[in-house]
Parts: structure tokens; sequence; C-alpha cells
């Protein structure tokens, strides 16, 4: 397929990219390097006077650059805005805050002086996704840049507007030209990046397979790398919870961007003292969500963003009908296909699903579903509950619903995630650090957490 951008709703091809030559990403590399030199000496008052302008640009834009998401990846354009608008306040954030989170840390020892000093590190890779085109690429690059590094983006080959958007934005805000470049190349381009010796670090967010070989040759080069991977995120119900709210959040939780999202609620573990209140609910506002055009502002569920992703969640989903799973709700392209008008048809729409009664251990319900799938598993107590959650390789977030302490608390210390929600969704926050633990990655994205690990923590000693 190459880079190109096509329509998930209609299939059409908008635009084709031919991928950059070695000479040319050469050039951007050179380029890169060279802008480090200089903007490496610019004050936190400069680079937050730029990042603020990109807020602003941003803002400016927003409907522009939402209908380009929405064009290129097939989220709703409300969510499409909502994330341009999003971006806009991580740049402040970052804007605001990086000074103080980055002030040189005293510390009392021998010397006349002591301290920690954050120094930037060069040129950073970041390696990154269509399913929040704008908001992976921004997380990374507003710490990024207010920490003095410059950086690369490797982008997903469908959003590849999204990508030279992004650049644009950074180069109206004012920031130097090297600072912040796209590279439009394929993954097989990425290895000979890494192994540059210019290039310091790098970060990916995506699939489990991408970060396992970045991570691989970043290290034989021992470089630094922050992984952001999938997530099978639990989402537990215990009978104290309140089901209403519980309900409506699981609906957001699993179908938010279509369901393809890394800290979407993927796995439904419910007490059965409340599993059939609970299910009644959920199916019911399934069944209400409106699939179609993105573009219409009552549309809930467009379509996935590739047609390879599509047929991925039919075959998990057929793979745990086939083991004895039920579908409550969805499972069956076809039916949803007739119900789409025909300028619809060829676009990767999958019905919101939701299965029951999986066997244990049924090899697809142990994988990521990326897309619009609900798997709900029923608990009699909260250990089995904590045992099912902590089940899987992945270790991104959780959300748990109770209103009882003591459950509280065996739950935030208990589940195998990067992040617990009590009673709410799990959502990113540029005040809080984000990032999993097992296969989920390693590494904290935003808060000043993120902005901590692309630098040199300098340690200063003066007699
Ligand atoms: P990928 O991991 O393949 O793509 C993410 C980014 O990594 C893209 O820029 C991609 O480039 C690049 N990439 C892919 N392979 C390599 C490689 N070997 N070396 C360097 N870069 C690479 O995700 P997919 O889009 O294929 O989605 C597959 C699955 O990944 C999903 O079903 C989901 O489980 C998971 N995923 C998780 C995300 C998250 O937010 N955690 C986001 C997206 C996917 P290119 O597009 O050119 O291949």
């Amino acid at each position: 397929m190459g880079i190109a951008s096509i329509n998930p709703t209609t299939g059409e091809k908008l635009q084709v990219f031919a991928a950059l030559t070695d000479e040319a990403i050469a050039a951007k590399i050179a380029l890169a390097q060279q802008t480090f030199a200089d903007y490496r000496q610019t004050s936190f008052e400069q680079r937050s006077q730029w990042l603020q302008a990109a807020a602003e640009a941003l803002e400016q834009r927003q409907d522009h650059l939402g209908r380009l998401m929405t064009l290129e990846m097939g989220k709703p354009l409300k969510s499409a805005i909502a994330e341009v608008k999003k971006c806009a306040w991580v740049c402040r954030f970052y804007a605001e805050n990086a000074a103080t989170f980055l002030a040189d840390e005293s510390a009392e020892t021998d010397a006349s002086q002591s301290y920690v000093r954050y120094l930037p590190l060069g040129i950073v890779l970041a390696v990154m996704p269509w399913n929040f085109p704008f908001w992976q690429v921004f997380r990374f690059a507003a710490p990024a840049l207010m920490a003095g590094n410059v950086g690369l983006l490797k982008h997903a080959s469908n959003v590849p507007q999204c990508a030279l958007a992004i650049e644009e934005i950074f180069q109206q805000a004012g920031f130097p030209a090297g600072a912040f470049q796209t590279l439009l190349i394929g993954a097989d381009q990425v290895e000979a990046i890494v192994k540059d010796a210019r290039v310091k670090a790098a970060t990916l967010t995506g699939s489990e397979a991408a970060g396992a070989s970045l991570a691989s040759i970043a290290g034989a080069e021992i470089k630094k790398t922050v992984l952001e991977l999938g997530g099978s995120d639990p989402f537990i119900v215990l009978p104290s919870a309140d089901i209403d709210t519980a309900v409506e959040t699981a609906v957001t939780a699993r179908m938010l961007n279509n369901g393809q999202s890394c800290i979407a609620a993927k796995r439904f573990i419910v007490h059965t003292a409340i599993a059939d209140e609970f299910t009644a609910q959920l199916i019911e506002k399934f069944r209400a969500l409106k699939t179609g055009d993105p573009l219409a502002d009552d549309t809930d569920l467009g379509p996935l963003a590739t047609p390879a992703i599509l047929h991925d969640i039919d075959q998990q989903v057929q793979a745990c009908v086939q083991a004895g799973a039920k579908a409550l709700v969805g499972g069956d392209i076809a039916a949803l296909q007739a119900q789409l008008p025909d300028s619809l048809k060829k676009g990767n729409f999958y019905p919101a699903t939701l299965l029951s009664q999986i066997p244990p251990h049924t090899p697809a319900a142990e994988e990521e579903f990326f897309g619009p799938v609900a798997l709900l598993f029923c608990v009699d107590n909260l250990d089995a509950a904590i045992e099912l959650a902590n089940s899987t390789p992945l270790g991104l977030g959780a959300s748990a619903w109770t209103q009882d302490e003591a459950e509280r608390d065996r739950l935030i210390n208990e589940l195998e995630a990067g992040a617990v929600f009590i009673n709410g969704l799990v959502k990113s926050d540029p005040r809080l650090p984000f990032g999993g633990i097992k296969r989920s990655g390693y590494g904290r994205e935003l808060g000043h957490h993120g902005i901590q690990e692309f630098v040199n923590i300098k340690t200063v000693w003066v007699k």
C-alpha cells in the first residue's frame, strides 16, 4: 500500500506519497543536528512562546485538522476536533511547566555545590501510530521540544497528511526549521535512522512487534527508548458500584475512537450479583450506537482505520465464537453491511459487538481487540476479578468500579497496570504520567516524568 491516505469510510484513495530517499533522509538528519546546536541554547521562555503559538495554531485550525484526521483514519469528527484541542492543552501545559520540571535540583553532599541539571539529548526519533494521529505526536513533541531536544517523526503510513500538517504547525509557530521534521518513510527505513550516531533516542507507540523491533535495534546501539504498546485493559464492576454510570462509561471506554485505543476498556469483568443488570443495560446501549459516516454529527461509530484491522478483528471474534463464545450483540459484518447506505459499503465498518461466555484460555480472548468489541466475563468475588484482570501479558490501564474502600485499596495495589482509575474512565492527562508495565511497554509520557525521559540527568559536583 505504501504511504497513502485512503478514506476508510469510502475506500477512496485520496493521496499517495513517495517514501523519502536515503539522501533526503540524510539531509533531514543533518538539518536536525545542525538545528540542535543552536536550539539547545534557547531559553525556556523562547521555547515556551513557540509552543504557545503552536497551541494557538492548533485551535485556529481545529476544524480543518479534525477533518483531515477523520478523512485519513475514520474517527468521528467531533472526537477528532476534541483531539486537536487536547493537543493545544498539552502544548500549553509544557510551555507553562517545563522550566519547573527541569529546574536544577540541589543535594547536600561533601561538595560546596552539588546538584542535578537536566540537559537535552539531541535528536529523538518518534515512531507513531494512526489511532490518535495528532495526540500521540504532540504528547511526545511538546515535552521533547521544551527540554531542548529536536524531533524526527516517522508517522504511520496511512496518515501522511496528518504527519505533514503537524510539521507545518510547528513551523508556523516559529520553531526553527530543523526542530521538528516529518519523515515520510516506511517501517523498513527506521532501522538505519536508529543506528545513526546523531540520533540519540527513540520512542514508539504501536504494536508489540514494532516496539520489540525498534527497541532491540536501539538496545544494540545503547540508546534509550520509551515504548507505549498495546493494552487489554480490564473494566471491573463490583456490587457496590453505581451501575448506571458504570455502564455509560463502559460504552465510551470501549467505543471511543471506533474501539481503536490502547487504553480502551476491552475486558469487562463483572460480579455475578450485578451481572444481569449490567449486561442488559450494556446490550441496550450497544444496540443504540449509530454506525455510519464519521463526518456526520450523530455518528457514534465510524469505520476502522484500514481493511487489515477490520479483517483482524473479525478473525478474533470468529475464533472466540468457534471456541464457544456467544455474541450478545453484533459480530456479524454482513448484517451491518446490509443496513449501510451504498456510499458506505466499501468502508471498513465493524458492528459494536459484545461477546460473553468466552471459554477460559481462548487464545483470541487473550489478545488485544483493536476495534468495537467488548469481552464480558462474570466472576464471583474480588479475588477472581483481580486474578482474571492480571491474567494477560499486557498491563496498560485498568478501570474498577466500587464504593468499598477496602476493595478500592486492593484494586489500586494489586492490579498489574501502569494506571488504575477508580469509578472513572482510563484517560491520558498532561498532568499525570502515562505508560504501561509488562508487555504494554516501559517509560512514561506526560506529567513531569514524561519530560524527564529524554534528558541527560547530569550530576554536577563543585568542590
Ligand atoms: P504498528 O505497530 O505496525 O504501527 C505503529 C507505527 O510503527 C507505525 O508508524 C508503523 O509504520 C511503525 N512500524 C511498524 N513496524 C515497525 C518496525 N518493525 N520498525 C519500526 N517501525 C515500525 O501498528 P499497526 O497500525 O499495524 O496496528 C497493529 C496493532 O498494533 C493494532 O491492532 C494494535 O494492537 C496495536 N496498536 C497499538 C496502538 C497503541 O496506541 N498502543 C496504536 C496502533 C496500533 P507503518 O505504518 O509504516 O507500518
